[in-house]
């Protein structure tokens, strides 16, 4: 269902078909919807052809995320995922709204002709079809002809992010942030020249500019770099949207919807430049809700890491960094964290597996942790970087408790009171900061 080729349509300033999603903040109150309708509009009197996908107006998923925690602390099924879905709703009917009324205004509406108008859809009205994981649901096809040929009449279609539907025909959410990865497939699906990711800030930065005022705009990043760099923390894209980019070489664009200016363009490794010509940590990143479990006296069972994590992953939670040392003589331990949404329910699986599968386990628990990483495709070339990355955090004073590494990156657990020195210590030392 899925399939596309790419275009290199970032250069080139002639008609595309784009794919604009808009977040949050971008619709956070009437004025903001307003200036995504006339935005919307403009582009299509450019000759672009716009297919709209929004979130919930900024708070909102916050509001019914809250109002069902206070019935049930984890309430993740069917009833919380049509509740928390609702938010992307109201916002696609209000911006639907808009560029109708913005486009009568300007007299665009025809008697009888479609262009210039928008047309609403919801997740389950487009055949967004998901697997039934509540919450943290995948796409699995999208149902594009209705749309292509609203396209092709000229309607701006308005689709609702986050949202999709399994094949109960209940209805499912993507995972917070989870409009990303909507526009995402969306624009995969149709076979868009770029999907645009409209949010408050006009482009991914070398590191959090509320940290460290420094951090420069990153013109252009490669989905591998991004992909570390999302998943570490800089929350201006979903994860999985990357993903999903990547794997079909889907041109993204992250920019602002307050002002026109360029924004970071996130594309394939090979239109960086040669490996020498790359730099060698293109950001860092902090994420700061993290937990560490510890378990000790573990079971000496070649099954029992299969079988702990089994438990784990049924349980839909993401363990990220995982330590294990067998040390000599000596029941077996490991080590690993989970983000802090997963620490309720990871505490009571690990209690049911102890329970079933290995009484005498000791569980241990830290909270207030933060991971800060370094990330550049650069450094698959170059010696000397993680020794210097650990240098520069002894500098700063900042213990560490925790190392993981991939090609292109390295991450640190470390004390969350300290994430601001060290994320900037890091920044410094890389050469990163703007001159
Ligand atoms: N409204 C959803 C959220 O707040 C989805 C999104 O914004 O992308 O997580
Ligand atoms: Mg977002």
């Amino acid at each position: 269902v899925l399939a596309v080729k790419f275009h290199q349509s970032f250069n080139d300033s002639s008609m595309a078909l784009l794919v604009q999603k808009f977040g949050g903040t971008s619709v956070g109150s009437v004025e903001r919807i307003k200036s995504v309708a006339a935005w919307a509009l403009d582009s299509q009197l450019r000759g672009d052809q716009v297919v709209l996908v929004v979130s919930a107006m900024s708070g909102e998923t916050n509001r019914l995320v809250s109002l069902a925690t206070e019935i049930h602390p984890i309430p993740f099924s069917r009833e919380y995922d049509l509740l928390i879905a609702s938010g992307e709703q109201i916002a696609v009917g209000l911006v639907t709204l808009a560029i109708n009324a913005e486009a009568e205004r300007r007299g665009l509406l025809k008697r009888g002709a479609h262009a210039y108008q928008a047309r609403p859809f919801l997740g389950h009205q487009l055949g967004i079809r998901t697997d039934s994981v509540f919450s943290k649901a995948r796409i699995q096809g999208i149902e594009v002809s209705e749309l292509r040929e609203e396209i092709s009449r000229g309607v701006i279609p308005v689709i609702a992010g986050f949202q999709g539907v399994d094949a109960e025909n209940n209805i499912t959410t993507l995972g917070r942030g989870g409009s990303d990865t909507s526009a995402v497939a969306i624009a995969v699906a149709l076979g868009a020249d770029e999907c645009e990711i409209y949010t408050d800030v006009d482009g991914v930065y070398t590191t959090d500019p509320r940290i460290v005022p420094k951090a420069r705009k990153i013109s252009k990043i490669s989905y591998e770099e991004m992909m570390e760099l999302a998943s570490l923390g800089a929350k201006v894209l979903q994860i999985r949207s990357v993903e999903l980019a990547a794997k079909y070489r889907m041109p993204l664009h992250v920019r602002s919807s307050f002002s026109p200016v360029e924004g970071t363009h996130v594309i394939p490794q090979d239109f960086l430049g040669k490996p020498l010509e790359q730099v060698l940590v293109a950001g860092v990143a902090a994420d700061a809700h993290q937990v560490k479990f510890y378990l000790s006296e573990l079971k000496r069972d070649p099954e029992v890491l299969a079988s702990l994590f089994t438990a784990l992953s049924d349980a839909a939670i993401v363990v990220d960094v995982i330590v294990q040392d067998l040390a000599m003589n000596q029941a077996a331990a490991v080590s690993f964290t989970v983000s802090k949404t997963d620490q309720l329910k990871t505490r009571e699986v690990l209690d049911g597996w102890r329970e079933r599968e290995n009484p005498a386990l000791k569980i241990l628990e830290k909270g207030e942790l933060s991971k800060v990483s370094i990330v550049g495709v650069g450094m698959q070339h170059h010696p000397g970087v993680a020794s210097k990355m650990f240098q520069l955090l002894a500098r700063a004073g900042v213990a560490i408790e925790l190392i993981t590494t991939s090609e292109i990156k390295i991450s640190c657990l470390i004390d969350g009171s300290k994430t601001n020195d060290a994320v900037a210590a890091l920044h410094t030392g890389f050469g990163l900061d703007a001159v």
